[in-house]
């Protein structure tokens, strides 16, 4: 198996479910402290135990050391207790003080303590027992065997922090990741906490004014600024499920950007994109956000508007005419899939706008980027409109084309193709979606229709490779639908049979019961395979059968976006092992086959 598999899902011999890592060594839970004002007993006076003290510090505690008057004290520390910041004893530490120095609130038994000496010392054995007893958090520096926690190697930028743990096997490689790990993070990281978090306390203030207002018809307090930029539809009545469904609408917004913005864009989100989607979604009547306008101002040269798919995630997968179209638009208008490798290409000086596409607002937001590409087009610009994978396949590609078509605008419009993650995510995830003897033909499918009604399910064909798109969500329908009758089916094959028995002599019955059922349906014994962020750096490969493939997905999470193949080509190439529910890979092995070999070879 390569490494950073793992597999789980194992049915174990006493028949219990269970999951199973690749190592047995358990790891540790990783919480976050809330330490504001707790007491920290830190023994030593060594530069580590100055560390410490920052630590604590920087948690909100209070750290108390406690060293012997003769100790040689470090100046970062020595700098602290002068400042008053730090509580110096100088002594030799005493059992007691583990249950003196403490908080009135948590009976004067310190918080946390810190042993700053190495395991050598005698006295860190009697000091680890004495905690352990006592359930008192303690730390011994290069001791995991006598501490109750470790302390993570941190990055930190604002409220953001990042702590990453070797779990003891190597601090100095933690220390590495945790660089390695931050200096891929964009500036300002920590800012865009900040204001994520500005942005959902103000969504939530809003909507608890909002909900104040529609309970009790007296005038609410505003603030004078909310007074101004009153919308048209300010007097309109509104109704407890407007102000739900408003509120639902700019929660979603907050979540999809999490989700889908390169981490880049997400660094540099300003007050502006906050204020704009309070502004575009206060009431359900702006839930279309831009209208298409019936007059575009006009200029002597006619744009281009680009339709251009940008392939499954890894940037190059994407073609050379789709690349040199990043490279010369005016204006880029891309749907929230299309991956931050890809956007990354984007020149700074090229405006890039994310589509506000999420559950329930998809038509608004392909309405506002329609305006948007027509004015462009119609000021004599070249218009981007980047697709996730191909633009002809499930991306609106079509209705787009026809949209300038019908304004007479055609020639103003290139398609360019774009890998499919229909057929590479299969392939990134060894699955060849034909194979001779195995799968001879392929059908690419939704697992959503039109408002969100469930489409008819294909019918089981043994050689038939089926990729379901958009359907992960609602996997447990799907695999009812695919496996068993329709309610439908169900009514129109007993009808039958009555109608048949009671017009049909006995011959004309005999013959109907040899007739299959109307829609052949798929064994529960199918191999499938969930594939997540194909050639993305943490694609995910879940393989198992209809029989379990909700239960894998219920038990691992999501990770979107991700597609489900079904069919016997999911193990023409690998195969679980028998005796297993479902196995997960994690990670993308490249696509530069030369860099890859550079590095094995070292
Ligand atoms: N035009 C796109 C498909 C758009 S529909 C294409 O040709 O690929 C969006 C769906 O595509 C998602 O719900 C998911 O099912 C699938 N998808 C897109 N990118 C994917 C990826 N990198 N890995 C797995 N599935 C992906």
């Amino acid at each position: 198996m390569p490494p950073g598999y793992t597999t789980r899902g194992e049915r174990g011999q006493s028949g219990q479910d269970f999951m199973m890592a690749t190592t047995s060594t358990p790891t540790t839970l990783l919480t976050g402290v809330h330490a504001q004002d707790h007491i920290h007993l830190i023994i030593g006076a060594n530069p580590l135990a100055a560390t410490r003290c920052g630590q604590s510090l920087a948690a909100g505690a209070k750290p108390i050391v406690v060293a012997p008057e003769s100790s040689d004290v470090h100046y970062t520390l020595q700098k602290r207790i002068d400042a008053g910041e730090v509580k110096w004893l100088g002594r030799k530490f005493d059992e007691q003080d583990l249950f003196t120095l403490g908080r009135e609130e948590a009976g004067k038994v310190v918080d946390a303590v810190f042993v700053t000496s190495g395991p050598r010392d005698p006295e860190n054995a009697k000091i680890s027992s004495t905690c352990r007893l006592n359930r008192i958090p303690l730390n011994i520096i290069d001791s995991s065997s006598l501490s109750t926690f470790t302390l993570l190697s941190t990055h930190s930028d604002g409220p953001l922090q990042i702590g990453v743990t070797t779990n003891g096997k190597g601090c100095k490689l933690a220390s590495r990741i945790r660089r390695e790990i931050a200096s891929t993070l964009p500036p300002n990281l920590g800012v865009a906490c900040e204001r994520f978090g500005q942005a959902r306390r103000r969504i939530h203030e809003e909507d608890r004014l909002a909900h104040a207002a529609l309970e009790n018809p007296e005038p609410v307090e505003f603030d004078a600024d909310d007074t101004v930029d009153q919308s048209s539809s300010f007097n309109k009545l509104v109704l407890e499920q407007d102000l739900d469904a408003a509120k639902t609408r700019r929660i979603r917004w907050l979540s999809q950007v999490c989700e889908y913005w390169p981490l880049k864009r997400l660094a540099e989100i300003n007050d502006q994109d906050v204020e704009s989607v309070l502004r575009a979604y206060t009431s359900s009547s702006s839930s279309s956000p831009t209208t298409v306008p019936k007059t575009v101002p006009s200029s002597p040269k006619l744009g281009k508007l680009i339709l251009a798919g940008s392939g499954p995630g890894h940037p190059d997968l994407l073609t050379r005419a789709t690349h040199k179209a990043i490279l010369s638009a005016d204006i880029i208008l891309a749907d929230k899939l299309v991956p931050s490798g890809v956007l990354s290409l984007v020149p700074r000086r090229t405006p890039v706008t994310i589509a506000r596409k999420f559950p329930g607002n998809a038509d608004a937001a392909q309405e506002e980027f329609l305006a948007l590409a027509l004015q462009g087009v119609r000021s004599g610009k070249t218009v981007l409109r980047l697709k996730q994978g191909d633009p002809y396949l499930y991306g609106r590609g079509g209705e787009e084309y026809a949209f300038f078509a019908s304004r007479g605008l055609e020639k103003a419009v290139a398609v360019l193709p774009g890998v499919t993650s229909a057929l590479s995510a299969p392939l990134f995830a060894t699955i060849p979606a034909t194979q001779r003897d195995v799968a001879d033909q392929v059908l690419i499918c939704t697992g959503t229709g039109k408002k969100g009604k469930p489409p008819a399910p294909p019918e089981f064909v043994s050689s038939r490779t089926v990729v379901f798109l958009m359907a992960l969500h609602r996997i447990e329908g799907l695999v009812k639908e695919l496996t068993t009758p329709l309610p439908s089916e169900q009514l129109e094959a007993g009808g039958g049979e009555e109608g048949e028995e009671g017009e049909e002599g006995e011959e004309e019955e005999e013959e109907e019961k040899k007739t299959p059922p109307a829609r052949p349906l798929w064994p529960l014994s199918t191999p499938c395979a969930v594939v997540e962020r194909a050639s993305c750096p943490d694609q995910r490969v879940i393989r198992t059968t209809l029989a379990h493939v909700h239960e894998a997905i219920e038990s691992e999470g999501s990770r979107p976006p991700g597609l489900l193949v079904v069919g016997k080509a999911c193990e023409a190439l690998t195969q679980m092992e028998k005796g297993r529910m479902w196995a997960v890979e994690d990670g993308f092995g490249g696509i530069d086959i030369g860099e890859e070999i550079a590095l094995e070879s070292v």
